[in-house]
């Protein structure tokens, strides 16, 4: 830019600035978009906006440009851009107005639609619940189609916690999930996800891995689901499935360790979270020994958990230090989000458990995964799918960027 453009001042366009929609559908070829423009540039008109997709091999392109001004030239841009683009085989619509778009109204969300499969009934209701808020729908795209169809709606004109409430049941009422998240510059600023492990970073509840191997298995298990139904205090739970371990072989710590079956799709969304320069932690109210292990194997920045103690090589059937429980849960986020220097507004938590609660709701977004009932609903968004690397699709990070930059590696 030269000096001289730089100081001019910029063209203004008014609301009764004539201006026209030019509108271009048809079979996508290289050179359709140039060639429309190459079209339009001798009138010299000016572009105010420019929308092109193209599903399935058909393009549609919109293109909002001033008026060349006066009756005749702008009949003759019509009949010009008519017979260009009979000349590619594409259809071409010519609406005149007035000014830019409309302003997107205040209250602006994204609303992100997991399926599997995505249904058109489904889709309808979403649609009709967004608008039965009196939103408006500004802009709907795919964020992905593996291994869910992943749908995100740009909307405006309601506030975030309204579509929440009203979207969640119909989430509920169709077997989808739908996250709604505020837009604006925080949701780009995320910057550090924290999860919980047992039954979220992995498929499996340690302690069970561990009951196993000391013949308590189903005792151990029966008091884990009461204790993650928010049925029981988590410390007091977790002492009493401790206690059952008692006398174990320390050699039963490696077998758990070979035995932990990590959650569909949690490598993927851990390497493209750090690709993306997230910091990812881990808090459990499991076992250092386990998770001292997954955060070597994933280059995770923080872990905490409980440490089960171990005398003579045998489990004591106690643990050891600060008990990591509910509160504890939220307390380490707090204690991450500080030593990584981001505010907790732009936090992002992941859980399945009552003890993930608190966690869950101190996190600028709180994803329930595959949660108990009590949790999903007291969380502000919920993936029902079994695939973690979803999550990246609520962070309005596509498939397309996953696998791009897995090629790129
Ligand atoms: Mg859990």
């Amino acid at each position: 830019m030269t000096p001289s453009q730089a100081t001019a001042p910029p063209a203004s366009l008014s609301d009764d600035t004539p201006t026209l929609l030019v509108k271009i559908f048809g079979r996508d070829r290289p050179g359709i978009t140039a060639g429309l423009f190459e079209t339009l540039a001798p009138y010299a008109v000016d572009v105010v906006d420019i929308e092109q997709l193209v599903t399935r091999g058909r393009i549609t392109l919109c293109a909002l440009v001033t008026s060349p001004g006066g009756g005749t030239a702008e009949g003759e841009l019509r009949a010009t851009v008519h017979s260009w683009a009979e000349a590619v085989g594409m259809e071409a619509e010519i609406i005149s107005g007035t000014g830019d778009n409309r302003p997107r109204g205040t209250g602006r969300s994204h609303v992100t639609v997991l399926g599997h499969p995505l249904t058109a009934g489904s889709t309808a209701a979403i649609a009709a619940g967004i608008t039965g808020t009196g939103a408006n729908i500004d802009r709907i795209f795919r964020l992905a189609k593996y291994p869910v169809t992943a749908v995100e709606f740009d909307v405006s004109g309601t506030a975030t916690e309204t579509l929440r409430t009203v979207l969640a049941q119909e989430a509920a009422r169709h077997g989808v999930d739908v996250a709604v998240v505020a837009s604006g510059l925080a949701r780009r600023a995320q910057r550090l996800v924290v999860m919980d492990v047992d039954s979220t970073l992995i498929q499996d509840e340690v302690i069970e891995l561990f009951a196993e191997h000391a013949d308590c298995a189903g005792q151990v298990a029966e008091v884990t689901a009461r204790a993650m139904r928010g049925e029981l205090d988590f410390e007091q739970s977790l002492h009493a499935r401790v206690e059952l371990l008692a006398g174990l072989d320390v050699s039963v710590v490696e077998q758990v360790r070979k035995a932990v079956r990590l959650t569909p799709g949690a490598r993927t969304l851990v390497r493209t979270l750090k690709r993306l320069g997230f910091q990812v932690g881990v808090v459990s109210g499991g076992f250092t020994q386990v998770t001292d292990a997954l955060q070597a194997e994933l280059g995770l920045d923080f872990a905490s958990a409980n440490t089960l103690e171990v005398v003579d090589g045998k489990l004591t059937g106690r643990v050891t230090g600060e008990v990591v429980d509910r509160a504890g849960k939220a307390r380490l986020l707090r204690r991450f989000a500080s030593e990584a220097g981001v505010p907790l507004a732009q936090t992002v938590a992941i859980g399945d458990g009552a003890n993930d609660l608190d966690m869950l709701n101190a996190a600028g977004l709180g994803v329930a995964f595959n949660a108990k009932p009590v949790v999903r609903e007291a969380a502000h968004t919920a993936v029902n799918v079994p695939f973690l690397d979803t999550v990246l699709y609520l962070l309005g990070i596509t498939r397309d960027e996953v696998e791009a930059a897995d090629i790129a590696e």
